[in-house]
C-alpha cells in the first residue's frame, strides 16, 4: 500500500512538473518578439484569364514553399474555368493560416486613355464604383474577402483616398511613393512608422520592372535592402520568357538562404498589428 501511495505521489509530481514546464515554455515563446528579418512581399500584376505563364508562376510559389500576391483585373476574368481555378487556388493555406497566394484588387478594367487611368483623372464616384465592382466580383465569384488594393500603372489621385472610404475592408494599399504623392490621411507606411497602430498601411513598391527582371541588381541591393522592414517586388509574369522564370527562382533561392520571410500583404498588415488570425475566407 505504502509503495502504491509513493508511486501515486511521484506520478502527480511528474505531471505537475510537465504541466508547469509546458505552460512556462508556452508563455516564454509567446513573449519573445518574432523577428522575421527582411519581409519580402511579391506583387504580381494583371491577372485576367489563366495562362500557361500564370500557371508556371503560381507553381513556383507553391513548389518553393513561399507565398505571394496577385492583382486581379475583374473585367478581364471572364471564363468560368479561370474563376473556378482561382477560387480553388485561393483556398490553399500555409500552416500559419495565411493563403499561399493572396489575390487582391487591381481595379476593374485597367483602362488608360487620354484623360488618364482608371484611378487617376476620374471622379470619386467612378473610382469608388470600380473598386466596389472588383470587391464584389471577388466576394461573389471567387469567395475571397479582399483586403489589398494596388492601382493600375501605380497611378492614383486625391480622389482615390476618398474612394477607398467606400471599401473599408481594404487595409493595405500598394502605393509607389515616387508617383502617388497625394496626402493619404489615415494610411501609414511602415517604413516611416515602424510600430503601426491599427492604421491602414501603404506599402511602397521597391522594384517595379515591367518586362525585365534584373536579378543581379536585386541581389546586389540586398545589403541595402536588409535594413528595411520590408520590400515589395512588382512583377508581370504574363510578359516573362523562360529566362525570367529562371531568374525569379534564383532570386527566391537567394532570399531563402538569408534572413528573410515571404509574406502576403494582408499577412504583413496583421503582423504589424500583432494579429495572427490568418485569412478571412468567405
Ligand atoms: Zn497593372
Amino acid at each position: 500500500m505504502r509503495i502504491q501511495i509513493d508511486i501515486l505521489r511521484n506520478t502527480i509530481k511528474v505531471l505537475l512538473i510537465v504541466l508547469l514546464t509546458s505552460s512556462f515554455v508556452y508563455c516564454k515563446e509567446s513573449t519573445i518578439p518574432y523577428d522575421p528579418g527582411l519581409v519580402v512581399i511579391l506583387k504580381a500584376d494583371d491577372l485576367g484569364e489563366m495562362t500557361p505563364n500564370w500557371e508556371r508562376f503560381m507553381h513556383i510559389i507553391f513548389k518553393d514553399s513561399i507565398c505571394g500576391s496577385i492583382g486581379i483585373i475583374a473585367d478581364r476574368m471572364k471564363s468560368d474555368s479561370t474563376v473556378d481555378e482561382i477560387r480553388r487556388i485561393s483556398g490553399y493555406k500555409r500552416d500559419n493560416k495565411f493563403p499561399v497566394i493572396e489575390f487582391w484588387n487591381h481595379g476593374y478594367n485597367h483602362i488608360k486613355n487620354k484623360n488618364g487611368t482608371e484611378f487617376d483623372g476620374s471622379t470619386i464616384e467612378y473610382q469608388a464604383n470600380h473598386l466596389q465592382m472588383t470587391q464584389e466580383f471577388m466576394n461573389d465569384k471567387l469567395r475571397i474577402q479582399c483586403h489589398t488594393f494596388g492601382a493600375p500603372y501605380n497611378r492614383t489621385d486625391i480622389n482615390t483616398l476618398k474612394a477607398l472610404y467606400f471599401s473599408p475592408e481594404i487595409c493595405v494599399w500598394f502605393c509607389l511613393k515616387n508617383l502617388e504623392k497625394e496626402e493619404k490621411k489615415g494610411w501609414k507606411n511602415p517604413d516611416d512608422h515602424p510600430a503601426s497602430d491599427n492604421n491602414k498601411i501603404l506599402l511602397d513598391v521597391d522594384y517595379y520592372f515591367y518586362k525585365i527582371f534584373p536579378v543581379d541588381k536585386m541581389m546586389n541591393n540586398y545589403s541595402k535592402d536588409r535594413v528595411k522592414p520590408y520590400i515589395v517586388i512588382q512583377v508581370h509574369p504574363l510578359m516573362w520568357k523562360d529566362k525570367n522564370f529562371d531568374d525569379f527562382e534564383t532570386l527566391i533561392k537567394f532570399y531563402k538562404s538569408r534572413k528573410t520571410t515571404f509574406m502576403t500583404p494582408f499577412q504583413y498588415y496583421q503582423y504589424l498589428n500583432d494579429i495572427f488570425e490568418g485569412d478571412t475566407r468567405i
